[in-house]
Parts: C-alpha cells; structure tokens; sequence
C-alpha cells in the first residue's frame, strides 16, 4: 500500500514537473530575494492578488502595493512572520484594484499609502464606477463598504520621494506612461532591486486597457538604465533585467505588428475574433523572443493597440 502510494506520488511529481517548467510560479509563498527583501508572490488565479515586496529599514517596513483587501491581509498575516518592525510606507505602483483597492486596510493598520500623483488622478478618472463593481464581484471590497477607492495619502510628482535612513535608501519614480498614468516604480541603489509593478510583468499579465502601448518602450528604457540586478514585478516571478527588456520588447513588437497591419488597410475585424462580444483570438503573430508575454490577453491587446495607433491618442485616453 504504501509503496504503491509512493509511485503514485512519483509518477504524480513526474506529472507536475511537466507542467512547471516552464514557471515555477508559487503563489502564496515569500521568497527572501536579499537580507531584509522579500518577495511575496500573490495569487493572481485564484484570488486576483498582486505580489508583494517587504522592505526593511532599520526602524519601519515598506511594502511594495496594497493589493485587493484580501491580499493585503494575507501579506499582513506573513509580514508579521518576517519582522516584528510596523509597516509605514505602503506603496502603490498604480490604481488598479489589485494594487490599491487595499489601502484602507493598510491605513487602519497605521501604514502611509503613498503613490505617484497620477494614481490619484488616475482615480478620479475611473471611480467610483470600477470600486462599486469590484464591490458586487468580490467580498473582499464589499466588505469594506466603502462608497469608493481610498486614494493614496502621500504623494510625488516627477521630482522622485526618497527614503533614506543610512541604512537603506529606497527611490520612488515615474519614467512616464506606459501601464497607467501613475506608474510608479521603487528603486533601491546599492542593491540593484527595482519593483515594477504591472509596467513590467514576468509573463502574459499585461493589461493595455489604460495604458500607452506606443509609450510603454520608452518607460522601460528608463527603467532598464538603471542596470537592476534583481527585478520584482506586478505579477509573475521574481527575475532580472531580463523582464524589463522582454517588456520592452515585447510591447515594440505588438505596436509594430499592429502598425503593418493598419498600414496595409486591415480593420479591426480582420484582426481580431469576438467571442460574447469580447476578443477571443487574433491573426497576428509577435515573434518567438517574446512568446513569455504573449498569453490568454493578447486578442485583447491587439484591439487596444489597433484603437490607439487608429485615434492617434494613447488607449487609456480613449473613452473605455
Ligand atoms: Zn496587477
């Protein structure tokens, strides 16, 4: 019995093993990245979450996004494992819901949201209309009953917010538009770390709905002239320069795909397949070099990117 049990779990491992190679993503779980750096990979199938990173300062923690509501429990619950220190600083890379629907909780807990000033913005531009959705979809936010998002309290404009300590510095950045108005991006010097958020994702997490995929480039340029040795992002593994430059690449090849297309007179149709009204399946093809960002949005994507190369104006300027 119980050998027959362990060539089940054999043959089951074996099993496995195919299926992960090509990510060994491990939701719910923290990975210390340096001493004092952690990396928390958040569940984004099962429960939306985003990752969060931990960073310890000699007094206080900072943690890299606020999450859904649910998420940013979950990483209270593990933070307290880390360290006995108090959050101060939750930082929040942009306004979506799974970065930022959790700031009340973190404010509750004593922490600072802070954030890029086109968060804000950016949630003037689109509450309350998406937190009173997210509230009939999840309990997490309707349990809040809140009418809407609690914007971030601290914010910073292009001059970048430090927090040095002498023990640690951590630089606060916008490099300009490419997922959201208010990408913002958490850069520590000495060690070479640089926290993403979703402008950079490790796999095909990209959502372009806000976004300026002509600008996206650009953004990730400035983000790889930093040189980081270790780069956490939004969604997906934790890696190095290697994200930012597949970003890059990625989203270059998505406008220029979409370009020819638009070029030789092709519409939207003739790209993309609707299913239930919502792109389903495209007849462009991106090269193999960035097939780790080409996933289950991409019919999507290409829509937003024909939108934005048609009206001339980025996707996110456009009426959605
Ligand atoms: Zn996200």
């Amino acid at each position: 019995m119980k050998r027959t049990f362990c060539v089940a779990l054999f043959a089951g491992l074996l099993v496995l093993g195919t299926f992960v190679t090509r990510s060994e993503a491990k939701p719910d779980t923290v990975k210390q990245i340096l001493p004092g750096i952690w990396f928390r990979e958040g569940d984004l199938t099962g429960k939306g979450h985003c990752n969060n990173i931990v960073i310890e300062m000699k007094d206080y923690l900072v943690v890299i996004d606020a999450n859904f509501p649910s998420g940013a429990q979950m990483a209270l619950a593990d933070i307290k494992k880390l360290s006995s220190k108090p959050v101060r600083y939750v930082f929040d890379t942009h306004h979506h819901g799974d970065h930022a629907y959790g700031n009340p909780i973190w404010t509750k807990a004593g922490a600072t949201t802070l954030a890029h000033q086109g968060v804000v913005e950016e949630m003037k531009r689109y509450e309350p209309k998406r937190w009173q959705g997210a509230s009939k979809e999840r309990k997490d936010v309707g349990d809040l009953k809140l009418a809407t998002a609690e914007p971030p309290k601290q914010t910073f404009g292009e001059k970048p917010f430090v927090l040095d300590d002498g023990t640690r510095r951590i630089e606060f950045h916008h490099f300009g538009w490419a997922h959201t108005r208010g990408d913002g991006f958490a850069w520590l010097p000495k060690e070479g770390v640089l926290c993403t958020g979703d402008a950079a994702t490790n796999g095909a997490y990209n959502f372009t709905g806000d976004g300026n995929v002509a600008n996206w480039p650009k953004v990730m340029e400035k983000a790889a002239a930093l040189k980081p040795k270790h780069v956490l992002p939004g969604h997906g593994e934790a890696g190095g320069i290697e994200i930012v430059n597949g970003e890059r690449a990625f989203m270059l090849a998505l406008h220029s795909a979409v370009s020819a297309e638009v070029k030789k007179g092709k519409k939207l149709a003739d790209l993309v397949t609707l299913k239930n009204g919502a792109p389903a399946a495209t007849a462009v093809k991106l090269p193999e070099t960035v097939k780790n960002w080409v996933g289950n949005p991409f019919p999507t994507q290409v829509k937003d990117t024909f939108e934005e190369i048609t009206a001339g104006k980025p996707h996110g300027d456009l009426p959605h």
